[in-house]
């Protein structure tokens, strides 16, 4: 299981401040085997994990923050980018626009083809299905039903044994019937073959599609590589479907087959009902073959808005027993900025424990702000001058009760109690991350 060993991996970062050469060396070894174990090819796993490895050295990992996590970061960020960073659209462009669907026998092009169509129809347009499988009876058949379901017209010849001249007579029936796409599905082979290649290629050249693409059962592993690589030769493919990615399989695939051929993979299949078909997210396959949730989305919300130098600023603080209702407060409007209070309250220092237990959510933490803002300075750096009266003038201004402010008084005292014993546990030399 790939998220265990990067798990292993990284535990060799724990407690570190920085990522450093010595730290980082096991950890991108764990990475480079997880990758090859999630097929992803030697050499791509090596180039990736050489690159990981230069942006980690030296990054400063922020209090908040483990260098594990920051790793999984910056290696989730590699892999992105890698496969392209962002979404890669399809181009329809003609009258009509032609679209295409190459690939071996078995790998999911017919099935493709009609999740396509379906989802192109349900954009309002009006699209064509061509069946160009010319070797198997079948073949024509299983497109008619896929057509018939999804409510999208099936041109096919069965008597016809010339591929581009069934596409051409297609186009032509579709300009006579209001049809703005034509999408043309061919035959494929069980392997590579250069009747395929010639078939394929003439339809290319033969149609001047707006859009070929290359479709890929990724459970093949490293030969959808070369199958990949072998059709892009001869080809010159635009875009690259995924197919299958329903099983068990771990979608490195994806990174070696953008990596090898550099052509962006557009669609990914999950299935074989006709809605189980997916835009093609970078980031998302990023986190699949890193098998690791959200781990990502936390560490990247921590860092746009964790301040730092506050954070040090606050831990010194803490460590010198000076922590007061203004640092409190400035805490608050860390964590407000962060968003969801519930997940992210525990990656903050001093916050995160203290405030463990308590039911925290956005509103609770309205009233406690109010009276803290209506406290003078004094009152904020001294909480122990809070006699009676300044609590009645406290609550009257903030609008809350004696009682909250009492509750709050009383929560502060044991937060700073709690932070005077765990600086005692802990000398004060690591402040206090890294108990959370
Ligand atoms: P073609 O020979 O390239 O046209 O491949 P087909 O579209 O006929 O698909 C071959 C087999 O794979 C069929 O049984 C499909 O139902 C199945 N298939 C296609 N795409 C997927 C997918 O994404 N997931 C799964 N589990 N099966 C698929
Ligand atoms: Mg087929």
């Amino acid at each position: 299981n790939l998220s265990l060993k990067l798990d292993r991996a990284f535990k060799t970062l724990k407690g570190q401040g920085r990522i450093t050469e010595v730290n980082v060396a096991t950890t991108v070894k764990e990475i480079r085997r997880a990758l090859i174990d999630a097929d992803v090819n030697f050499k791509v796993a090596k180039e990736v994990t050489d690159t990981i490895k230069e942006k980690a050295l030296g990054q400063q990992v922020l209090i908040a923050v483990s260098p594990g996590q920051l790793l999984t970061k910056i290696v989730s960020e590699e892999l992105t980018e890698l496969m392209g960073g962002t979404k890669s659209e399809i181009e329809i462009k003609g009258d009509p626009a032609v679209i295409l669907i190459s690939g071996l026998q078995g790998s999911g092009k017919t099935t493709f083809s009609g999740k396509l169509a379906s989802m192109l129809k349900k954009q309002n347009r009006h699209v064509l299905l061509t069946a160009c499988d010319i070797y198997r009876p079948a073949a024509i058949d299983q497109l008619k039903v896929l057509g018939e379901q999804i409510g999208v017209e099936v041109y096919a010849e069965p008597e016809n044994k010339d591929a581009l001249d069934i596409a051409k007579n297609a186009i032509k029936f579709a300009k006579a019937n209001n049809k703005k796409i034509v999408i043309v599905d061919t035959a494929g082979r069980l392997a590579i073959d250069e009747e395929m290649m010639q078939e394929i290629t003439a339809l290319k050249n033969g149609l001047n599609p707006s859009e070929t693409l290359f479709v890929v059962d990724s459970m093949t592993g490293q030969d959808a590589v070369n199958t990949a690589k072998t059709f892009n030769e001869r080809l010159n493919f635009d875009g690259v479907v995924l197919t299958k990615l329903d099983g068990d399989t771990r979608g490195g695939a994806a990174l070696s087959i953008k990596t090898v051929v550099n052509k962006p993979i557009k669609f990914i299949s999950t299935g074989e009902k006709m809605e189980a078909i997916d835009i093609f997210h970078p980031d998302r396959m990023a986190q699949r073959i890193l098998g690791m949730g959200d781990v990502v989305s936390l560490v990247e919300k921590a860092q746009q808005t964790f301040d730092e130098e506050e954070a040090k600023r606050l831990n010194k603080k803490i460590r010198k027993n000076q922590f007061d209702f203004n640092d409190f407060l400035s805490q608050l409007e860390q964590i407000k900025k962060m968003g969801n209070i519930k997940d992210l309250v525990g990656m903050l220092p001093g916050m995160g424990k203290a405030l463990k237990g308590i039911d925290v959510d956005d509103d609770s933490f309205k009233p406690i702000e109010a009276i803290i803002k209506s406290m003078t300075l004094k009152e904020r750096q001294n909480p122990d001058i809070i006699n009676g009266n300044r609590r009645k003038r406290i609550a009257a201004g903030s609008g809350t009760s004696v009682q909250q402010v009492n509750n709050l008084l009383k929560q502060f005292n044991d937060m700073r109690k709690l932070m005077r014993t765990m600086n005692k546990m802990g000398g004060g030399k690591r402040g206090l991350a890294n108990l959370n």
